[in-house]
């Protein structure tokens, strides 16, 4: 497995891949790597010829106050971890590879990054949509893959993908999941054992919902009312929104429709989590 830290020698060797008649998949992270990463890097396996993860914690999506300073960086067993799953590439730029004090330039999806993670997280979609720009210039990928548990994150770089003719298919994959259902995060690291044990109500939340969508007549306005009022009913839990939303739009749904996504943010205790389940009304 090669390990490059310059965007140069990262194309090169992408490049000589293709000439060998090799298809390339990219797999962005930002490390701290987990079961979740690994599907992905299974993913690209299975589809692509030579695959690429790359690991940057990318200060361009943190806003202030968030955090970037103490985001987990875990670079040796996350290689070792790459090595494992059989990625042929890691490309770990430091921060100064990727941004020269000079940067005049940001990647900006419009309505889709405004909701949501982009309502709380003001300037994240634009660090994010900039950060896969360029990593698709450096990996040039015929295929990249994104994680489901970060539902909007991957309706915006299909979009941005679309909308900027970037040669990339854009493959979503499963939620991986711990045994009680808690989706796995680099940031459940940063739970005390008493908060881990309440972030496992995001996935009862949405479980809920998925269940009241299938069996009971309830708008989806009454679902989502049921989904905060589940995480509510213990202290610790905060919630920034839970919601059902159209899957493509992100717009809230009044009324019952072919599909849906239930979509949560909350904090527990300092750590905050997201999580999301598509629905089927029955
Ligand atoms: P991150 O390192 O958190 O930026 O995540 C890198 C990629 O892994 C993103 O596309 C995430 O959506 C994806 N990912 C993170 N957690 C999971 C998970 N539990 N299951 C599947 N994909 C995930």
């Amino acid at each position: 497995m090669l390990v490059e830290t310059s965007p140069s020698a990262t194309r090169r060797e992408v490049r000589t891949a293709r000439q060998q008649g090799l298809s390339i998949g990219c797999v962005p992270t930002m490390g701290a790597l987990h079961a979740g990463h690994v599907s992905l890097i299974d993913a690209a396996r299975q589809q692509c010829d030579f695959v690429v993860a790359t690991i940057f914690v990318n200060p361009t999506q943190f806003g202030p106050g968030e955090d970037f300073l103490k985001y987990p960086r875990t670079l040796d067993a996350d290689l070792e971890m790459c090595r494992v799953a059989g990625a042929n590439l890691v490309f770990t730029p430091p921060v100064t590879a990727m941004y020269a004090d000079s940067a005049q330039t940001i990647v900006r999806v419009t309505k889709l990054a405004q909701v949501l993670e982009g309502a709380h997280r003001p300037g994240h979609f634009d660090g994010v949509s900039t950060v896969v720009t360029k990593l698709f210039n450096t990996t040039e990928p015929d295929r990249a893959y994104f994680g489901q548990k970060d539902y909007q994150q991957q309706l915006i770089i299909r979009q941005m993908a679309a909308d900027l003719d970037q040669p990339v298919e854009i493959v979503t994959c499963p939620i991986i999941r711990e045994p009680d259902g808690l989706a796995m995060s680099s940031r459940n690291r940063y739970l005390s054992p008493h908060d881990r044990q309440l972030a496992s109500r995001i996935f009862q939340a949405l479980k809920l919902a998925e269940q009241l969508a299938a069996e009971s007549p309830l708008p989806p306005t009454e679902i989502a009312w049921a989904m905060t009022n589940h995480l509510n009913s213990v202290d610790g839990i905060a919630v920034q929104y839970a919601v059902i939303a159209d899957p493509v739009t992100l717009e809230p749904l009044a009324d019952r429709s072919d599909s849906a996504v239930a979509l949560i943010a909350a904090k527990i205790g300092a750590t905050r989590l997201i999580d999301n389940q598509i629905l089927r009304f029955r």
